[in-house]
């Protein structure tokens, strides 16, 4: 190779190596610049890292401190815990009641001294016994009273009851005469925690207060039995005292002596009213009060009651009316003499406060749904002196008496409207009262009871001939209610008030006359007449506002009326009616009857007109309650009794108190009977054999033998026998609950409370009148009580 070329083989040689070597030195110098870099960024990591060890390093002492805080807590935690611990046990300790702990297995944990102290002595009682072993040993030392059980019974029936979620709790009688109640109840965990309560004191507090109820029981049943007797003590002398009054009453007596009769009779009778209120008061507080529910008739005992007290309004010049709704069934299923009670109560005050005008007593009656449930609504309307407005809500309190304030004119114990509104309560009804003060009271109230009857328009409705009735009788509230009683009944009332007014009217075929002898004036049996000639054929019906007893024979009535008229009265009364025959005369037909009102009255005031209608003398008495009571064949209807050979009525009087014995005797001495008494019940039994009587009355305490068991053993020799059954009426001094059934119980048909009365008498004698024996009374003394 030649130099140049040599030369520039090394030339390029030369700017290799120089190239290489540049980039060698650019190499290193990126590689010095990156190991810089790399030194840099590792000092900054260093410095990174000294500054973490420093903060973990702080943190680290921080943790520390906390730590030791904690530790410092947690050891006082502990000593808290140890020592709230060793107050609870402490505490638990202190108490008489004992307190353990069982696991879930039922294994004790824990338990107080008192707790273990009933094991006393028992060295495997402590923490780890089985519930399962603890009741066995209870039982199997006899440590409790199980009651009879054997051992193992016993224990089943402790374990079980633990079974239950909702664990009872049980009393334990331990043998030294404690009780103890355990209450148990499962924690959360399962445990079971058990509080055994020492209840002895408990106990035997109660068994004070059982033994305290018991000794007021007796007494209280002490004060019912010294009630009834008070009231059998009282009524017994009372009864002899009112009889006797009654009976001297009926003597000749000057007229200073009439009245000290009087008031010994009314004083006996209020005395014996105070004695019945306190006994109704103290049975009805005693809670000794029951309802007898059976079938009766509401008309009938509001005609009852009307009856009874209708003498001293009749006295007052009151007039005294029912208003008894005609679609209204009367039959009821309740207890009639509480719903009696409550009206003799309202009625009886309104009399009582009522100085002029009216008392009527309304009744009408909401049915229920399928018309079986009726609520009936009675109200007791006056005109009397009425209740200041601020003294109403006082009035059914016990003993409130506004006459009080108002300077007590008017007797009473202030006791009747306390037992009213508690009877009434008691039936589920209401009772309230609206009042204005001198214009009278309305005292209502209301019972739901059952109806046994339904009511058509065809039971209420009048026979179809008739057709316009006159009503004669004064303006005022009688004559309205009787107006639209005969209205509802398919007639046509005319209101008359005077004998001239009718004297305007034309007779009729299909008349009826209702007639109050009240507006007749003059002479009622001359008047009477008269309008029965003019009238013929109409029917005239007296209303008779009370039973007089006088034989009405001569007067020239169809009927007679008794008021308060019920619907069954009336419906009967009207039924009775005969149709008049076509061929009968009437209006002036028959007779020459002046037409002229002026001188029909004149005729009437003269007398001039002599009765000639002789085939309309003589009456039929209508009983308003049970229709037309038939004349009997030894009777001339109202006459005195026909002489005849029928036997007498037999009637035996069984009584130990020789002064009733008198009382009784001198009340049916004018009857026509054979009148023979017993002094006790086995006299009683003996008489009853050979004497057969056809009714027996009977007291109920006696000696030898009682009035119950003499009726039982009549009873018995009737059925062996096959005797005719004897109708005994017992008459009692008892009052108190529980006597009525006993007495029925024994074979008695009714009873009369002491004092009795005559009318009761003679109306159970009457009854068992037959066509057998002679009529007992005249016979006016029937329409006197019926
Ligand atoms: P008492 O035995 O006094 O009649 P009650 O409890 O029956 O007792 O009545 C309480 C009081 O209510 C009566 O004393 C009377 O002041 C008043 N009172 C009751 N009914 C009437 C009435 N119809 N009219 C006016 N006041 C009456």
């Amino acid at each position: 190779m030649d130099f140049a070329e040599q030369l520039a083989a090394e030339r390029r040689a030369r700017l290799a190596a120089e190239r290489l070597l540049e980039q060698n030195r650019t190499e290193l110098y990126e590689a010095n610049q990156k190991l810089s870099i790399h030194a840099r960024s590792l000092s900054k990591e260093i410095a990174t890292t000294q500054e973490g060890l420093v903060t973990a390093r702080h943190e680290a002492a921080e943790f520390r401190a906390r730590f030791d805080t904690a530790q410092q807590r947690l050891a006082h935690a502990e000593s808290a815990i140890m020592i709230a611990e060793r107050r609870l046990w402490d505490s638990l300790e202190t108490i008489r009641d004992g307190f353990a702990v069982f696991d879930p297995g039922d294994v004790l944990i824990a338990a107080n001294r008192a707790f273990l102290a009933i094991f006393d002595g028992l060295e495997m009682v402590r923490p780890g016994i089985a519930m399962t072993e603890l009741l066995l040993l209870l039982a199997e030392e006899g440590i409790v009273d199980t009651g009879g059980l054997k051992a193992g019974d016993w224990q089943a029936k402790m374990l079980k009851r633990l079974q239950a979620p909702r664990i009872e709790s049980s009393v334990l009688k331990i043998w030294n005469g404690q009780y103890v109640k355990l209450i148990d109840r499962r924690t959360r965990d399962g445990d079971l925690v058990t509080l055994a309560l020492n209840i002895t004191d408990q106990i035997a507090r109660e068994q004070q207060l059982q033994d305290a109820r018991q000794r007021a029981e007796t007494a209280n049943r002490a004060k019912s039995a010294f009630l009834a007797n008070m009231s059998h003590e009282i009524r017994t002398p009372m009864n002899g005292i009112i009889g006797m009054a009654d009976m001297l009453a009926e003597t000749p007596l000057e007229e200073e002596q009439r009245v000290f009769i009087d008031t010994i009779r009314s004083s006996g009778e209020a005395l014996l009213v105070i004695i019945n209120d306190v006994l109704d008061y103290s049975k009805i507080e005693a809670e000794k009060i029951s309802f007898k529910t059976k079938p009766f008739d509401l008309e009938r005992c509001i005609h009852e009651v009307v009856t009874l007290l209708g003498p001293g309004a009749y006295d007052k010049g009151l007039q005294l009316a029912v208003d008894y709704d005609l679609f209204m069934p009367t039959t009821y299923i309740g207890d009639a003499g509480r719903v009696r009670q409550v009206l003799t109560n309202l009625v009886g005050n309104a009399i009582k406060f009522t100085e002029t005008g009216h008392v009527v007593i309304r009744v009408v009656g909401l049915p229920g749904e399928n018309n079986e449930v009726y609520r009936v609504h009675v109200t007791v309307e006056d005109t009397g002196i009425g209740i200041p407005k601020d003294k109403l809500e006082d009035i059914f309190r016990e003993f409130h008496q506004v006459e009080n304030d108002r300077d007590r004119t008017h007797d009473g114990t202030g006791l009747g409207l306390a037992i009213t509104k508690r009877l009434v309560e008691l039936m589920g009804g209401e009772i309230w009262v609206d009042s204005s003060e001198g214009d009278g009271s309305g005292f209502g109230f209301t019972v739901t009871m059952q109806s046994v009857e339904q009511v058509e328009g065809d039971d209420i409705a009048a026979p179809a001939w008739m057709n316009r009735a006159f009503v004669m009788e004064s303006e005022g509230l009688n004559r309205s209610i009787i107006e639209k009683q005969l209205n509802l009944m398919g007639l046509r009332p005319v209101p008359v008030s005077s004998i001239e007014e009718l004297a305007l009217h034309r007779a009729g075929p299909a008349d009826l006359i209702f007639l109050d002898p009240s507006v007749l004036g003059g002479d009622e049996r001359v008047a009477a007449r008269v309008v029965r000639d003019r009238f013929t054929p109409a029917a005239m019906i007296l209303l008779a506002t009370a039973p007089t007893g006088q034989a009405r024979g001569s007067l020239p009535y169809d009927v007679v009326l008794q008021r308060p008229v019920l619907r069954a009265g009336l419906s009967n009364c009207l039924r009775s009616i005969p149709e008049p025959k076509a061929d009968v005369a009437f209006v002036g037909g028959k007779i020459s009857v002046p037409t002229d009102a002026s001188e029909f009255h004149n005729a009437i005031g003269t007398g001039m007109f002599a009765p000639v209608a002789e085939e309309h003398v003589g009456a039929e008495i209508v009983d308003t309650q049970a229709g037309p009571i038939p004349t009997s064949e030894a009777d001339d209807g109202w006459g005195l009794p026909v002489t005849s050979p029928l036997r007498r009525l037999r009637v035996l009087v069984a009584e130990d108190n020789r002064t009733n014995r008198l009382v009784i005797e001198k009340m049916l001495k004018h009857m026509n009977i054979d009148l023979a008494f017993a002094e006790n019940g086995k006299d009683a039994l003996d008489q009853y054999q050979w004497r057969q009587p056809d009714i027996l009355f009977t007291d109920i305490s006696m000696p030898k033998m009682d009035g119950k068991e003499a009726a039982r053993r009549i009873r018995m020799l009737e059925a062996s026998e096959g005797l005719v059954r004897c109708p005994i009426i017992a008459i009692t001094a008892h009052a108190m609950e529980g006597d009525a059934e006993e007495i029925l119980d024994a074979g008695i048909d009714h009873y009369l409370s002491k004092p009795v009365k005559k009318a009761q008498l003679i109306a159970h004698i009457a009854a068992v009148a037959d066509d057998h024996v002679q009529n007992p009374e005249p016979a006016h003394d029937i329409a006197a009580t019926g």
